[in-house]
């Protein structure tokens, strides 16, 4: 072990949501159950990735073959879900899943030529100074790469959720730090420049299911400084050399179904 911070790339952008959240996930070690629509989300996502390695593989395959991968998630007894949080049960979930499952085989992978699933990285050094290291590590999870088949590469993130589609479109705001990172990861591991604008696909989980895409350009900017303007990759450097980690009460994940640290936080906005 070098002495450095090890961060799941996963996990990276939430530190820019709350860094408070994020503090108490990822250093202090603050556990909650997954509540049954992030358990549903983790299902599909498996699910979609088993359907795309596979293809990626050459095989052909339907819907139908990789609905065990999803149904496995939901029922898993390994995984620590709290079923009971919502109104959401198991059996509906698996519903839902399945639906949205069908329509990504059928109406969104076709769309595109992925070149890699949930590819591992190598580990990111980012020195914060002060002798204070991060290492950004792990896979892309929920992402490819996909390629236009003229030289250029490009991410795609699935995103799924009660809000992943509006009005026809995936959404995308909230995105570009975590699309950023990505790209930065995929290039630093392929040694390939990301060139083409990032995809999200989004996968709506409440009311009747919907799939749909959404464009992102330029989210690396947003990590990156220049002299005149620093990039959140340097806010990121000084809050882990500070050791301050700030709250955001007015996070849409601030409540106690999403963040562990809910119960012992005197920031939280909790007055409704
Ligand atoms: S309760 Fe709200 S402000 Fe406090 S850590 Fe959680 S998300 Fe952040």
């Amino acid at each position: 072990m070098s002495g450095a911070f090890r961060v799941r790339a996963s996990s990276w952008a939430s530190l820019f949501d709350c860094a408070h959240r994020w503090e108490g996930a990822n250093i202090l070690g603050m556990r909650m159950p997954s509540s049954p629509r992030a358990q549903l989300g983790t299902a599909i996502h498996a699910a979609t990735a088993a359907f795309d390695e596979a293809r990626m593989r050459g095989e052909e395959l339907r819907a139908l073959d990789v609905v065990p991968v999803l149904v496995d998630e939901l029922t898993s007894p390994e995984r620590d879900v709290d079923w009971s949080a919502d109104e959401l049960s198991r059996r509906d979930a698996e519903v839902i899943g399945r639906k949205l499952l069908t329509r990504y085989c059928q109406e969104i992978a076709p769309l595109y030529h992925y070149v890699a699933v949930e590819l591992e990285v190598v580990p990111w050094r980012i020195d914060c100074g002060g002798g204070i290291v991060i290492e950004i590590r792990g896979t892309l999870d929920r992402s490819r790469a996909r390629a236009d088949g003229a030289g250029g590469v490009g991410i795609c993130d699935i995103k799924s959720g009660v809000s992943a589609v509006t009005q026809g479109r995936a959404k995308t705001k909230g995105h570009a730090p975590q699309i950023g990172t990505y790209e930065l990861l995929y290039e630093r591991t392929t040694g390939q420049a990301v060139t083409l604008p990032a995809d999200i696909i989004g996968l709506k989980t409440s009311g009747s299911p919907e799939v749909a895409t959404g464009q992102i350009v330029g989210a690396r900017d947003q990590l990156i400084g220049t002299d005149d303007s620093p990039g959140l990759m340097d806010y990121a450097a000084d809050m882990f050399r500070s050791g301050l980690f700030p709250p955001n009460p007015t996070s849409h994940l601030c409540s106690a179904k999403y963040c562990a640290r809910w119960k012992v936080c005197k920031f939280k906005d909790d007055q409704q």
